[in-house]
This record gives structure tokens, C-alpha cells and sequence, in this order.
């Protein structure tokens, strides 16, 4: 089958979660065409790395810029009917939730959202997803010709393979555009991007207030990882919302996701309990984050974090 592959991109590269979607989209092609589409720019070096996952044809629409969610949805259409694409594919991340519904009901094509596994092989193309703030697994069989899925960031990994990809510029006619950005501000400084962190330091409000993050940030500096909070900690302003994980936060599947102090809510849970390994610091050894956690470290965040950072800068200094 002909699948197509819809590939984000900031500051000139590809998203890491577009990677992904790239190797997922090539293996459910299974033989058949895997395309993408991108938009805005990117570099020539990022998208090779694109075509390294089995992509045969990449779609440039270097003529958009806009970020308009509906032009989008416009352009990966006439991209789907450009490549006969039968299947289309979004990382599930803030274009991805956006975009997809709105192509689904261009193209009348059924629609599953944050899909975590490979359709099943049976024939009868069935995905799995997680419901119910993660407590549950539905098995959802798409009943319609088009299909259109948004794949949870880091649920099958990625296969490299020898492909190179035909690169065309694609300026379909969109129309103009329903609105306009007026500012674009890139968010979290220096930091990495927490949607592409592979590794996140996080922590709650058994940190006792925003003086106390030094450590986090420098565990978190000498890990190469991410910071994310508590939703209480980005409501009272100890830390900015775009760190804010769980339901009504960012949803995260990072390698490795460290909670200091946070009590593991099911609400906190429903955004991170898909990261590969948990690591649960807090001084109650009944909090039920321990219950989700591959590790567990009962004790003071104040005295475990900084035994961790010196660990690592010794692990680290005996690596170089
Ligand atoms: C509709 C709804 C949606 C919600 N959405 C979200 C969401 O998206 N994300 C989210 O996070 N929450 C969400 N919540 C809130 C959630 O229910 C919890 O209240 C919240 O996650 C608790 O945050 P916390 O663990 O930081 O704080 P607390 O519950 O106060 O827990 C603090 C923890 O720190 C531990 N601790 C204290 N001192 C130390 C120390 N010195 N060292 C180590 N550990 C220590 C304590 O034992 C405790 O377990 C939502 C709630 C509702 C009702």
C-alpha cells in the first residue's frame, strides 16, 4: 500500500518524533510507495536523514510558512492524492493533533489518535491505543479505505535502511490563510525540547518552592535531559506551563523519566507512564508513583539529587 508521511520540522530540521513516523510509515508500506510531505524550511542534510528510514519520494512545499493547521491539512491532502496514498501518518504531537482530524474529515477517512504499535498483520488493519488516561488498551479497526493515524512519539523506535529519496517541491495552491501568526517564540531557552527529550528530569511540589530547581536543572544539565513539572508546580508559577506533564499537560514517552517529589496522581501518570524507565525519588514509600516505577528511591530529594549529579559528573569524568 502507498503511505504517506507527514514530517514536522523546527529550526531547519526535521522533528526526532518525524523520524519515527518516517521508519513506522515504510514498514506498514510493507513494498509499496512511502512518502512524505514537509513544508517551510529544511535543511538538505535533514531530510536524507528522512530518507534514511525507507522513504522513497519527499514532498517540499518551501512556499509555506504559516502554521495555519487548515492549509496544512490542505497541502497533506493534495499530497495524499498527488501520491496515492492509502494511509497517512502524523506524529502525535502539537501539529499532529491539529492537522490529522482536520485531513480525516477532508479526505472522509477514518481516523485513530495516538496509535502506540504496528496495525495489526491479520489484514483487517486494527491499532492499538491507550485510553482512559492510560489505564486501558483499545484495539480500534479502521473501516474505511483512507485511513489517518497520529503515532505516540517513541512507541516503535526507528530502522535505518539504505533508501534515498526522490526530493520534489510541492506548492499546491491553498488559499490564503485563515489566520495569521503574529509572534514566533521559540520556548525553553537553552533547554532541550521536552517533546524531544529523550531523557527527563521532573519534579513536583515536594520540591517546596521554584529556589529549590537549581538542582534539577543541573541533574538534568549533566544528563543531556529535559525538565518537566507537576501540574500544581506550573499553576502557582514554580515553573513555566510548557512543562507541565500529564492529562492536561504534555503526554511524554521519553527513555528515562526521573520524578522527584511528585506524588504520581493518575492524572500526572496519564502523561508519562509510557516512558521506557521510571525513576520514583520521594520520601513516602506509600506514594503511588512507586507503584508505576522500574526504580524507587525513598528518601529527601534534597539529599538523593545531589548525590545523583555528583554521581554522574564522577561516571562522566572517568568516561573522558
Ligand atoms: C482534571 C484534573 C487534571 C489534572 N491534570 C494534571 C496533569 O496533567 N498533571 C499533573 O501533574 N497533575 C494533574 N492534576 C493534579 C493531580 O491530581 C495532582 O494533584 C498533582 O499531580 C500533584 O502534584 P505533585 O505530585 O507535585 O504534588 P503532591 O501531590 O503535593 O505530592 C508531592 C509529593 O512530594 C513528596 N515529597 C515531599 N517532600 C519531599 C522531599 N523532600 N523529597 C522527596 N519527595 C518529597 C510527597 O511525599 C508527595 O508524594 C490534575 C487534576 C485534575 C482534577
Amino acid at each position: 500500500m502507498n503511505v504517506l508521511v507527514f514530517a514536522d520540522s523546527f529550526n531547519g530540521s526535521a522533528v526526532k518524533a518525524a523520524h519515527e513516523a518516517a521508519s513506522y510509515g515504510a514498514k506498514i508500506a510493507n513494498g509499496g510507495n512511502t512518502s512524505i510531505v514537509t513544508y517551510g524550511e529544511i535543511s538538505e542534510s535533514s531530510m536524507n536523514e528522512l530518507a534514511s528510514y525507507g522513504i522513497t519520494n519527499i514532498l517540499h512545499a518551501n512556499g509555506i510558512n504559516d502554521m495555519d493547521p487548515a492549509r496544512l491539512a490542505k497541502l497533506v491532502e493534495a499530497a495524499a492524492n498527488e501520491t496515492g496514498a492509502e494511509v497517512v501518518i502524523f506524529s502525535h504531537d502539537y501539529t499532529g493533533k491539529s492537522v490529522a482530524p482536520m485531513l480525516a474529515a477532508r479526505m472522509k477517512a477514518g481516523l485513530v489518535t495516538g496509535v502506540i504499535d504496528y496495525p495489526s498483520t491479520d489484514g483487517s488493519f486494527t491499532v492499538k491505543k491507550a485510553v482512559f488516561s492510560g489505564k486501558a488498551l483499545a484495539e480500534v479497526k479502521f473501516n474505511t479505505e483512507k485511513k489517518v493515524i497520529s503515532l505516540l512519539p517513541n512507541s516503535v523506535g526507528k530502522t535505518k535502511t539504505e533508501a534515498s529519496a526522490n526530493v520534489t517541491v510541492f506548492n499546491p495552491d491553498l488559499g490564503t490563510s485563515s489566520v495569521t501568526i503574529k509572534e514566533f517564540k521559540a520556548k525553553g531557552g537553552e533547554g532541550i525540547l521536552l517533546t524531544e527529550a529523550e531523557l527527563v528530569v521532573s519534579a513536583g511540589r515536594g520540591l517546596k518552592g521554584p529556589e529549590n530547581w537549581g538542582m534539577i536543572e543541573e541533574l538534568a544539565k549533566e544528563l543531556g535531559a529535559g525538565t518537566a513539572c507537576s501540574r500544581p508546580v506550573s499553576d502557582i508559577g514554580w515553573r513555566p506551563h510548557h512543562e507541565h506533564v500529564g492529562q492536561t499537560g504534555i503526554a511524554i514517552r521519553p527513555n528515562l523519566y526521573i520524578a522527584v517529589g511528585i506524588s504520581g496522581a493518575i492524572q500526572h501518570l496519564a502523561g508519562v507512564n509510557g516512558s521506557k524507565v521510571i525513576v520514583v525519588i520521594n520520601t513516602d514509600s506509600d506514594a503511588p508513583f512507586f507503584k508505576a516505577a522500574d526504580y524507587g528511591i525513598v528518601g529527601d530529594a534534597f539529599t538523593v539529587v545531589p548525590k545523583l549529579i555528583a554521581a554522574v559528573k564522577e561516571f562522566k569524568a572517568a568516561q573522558a
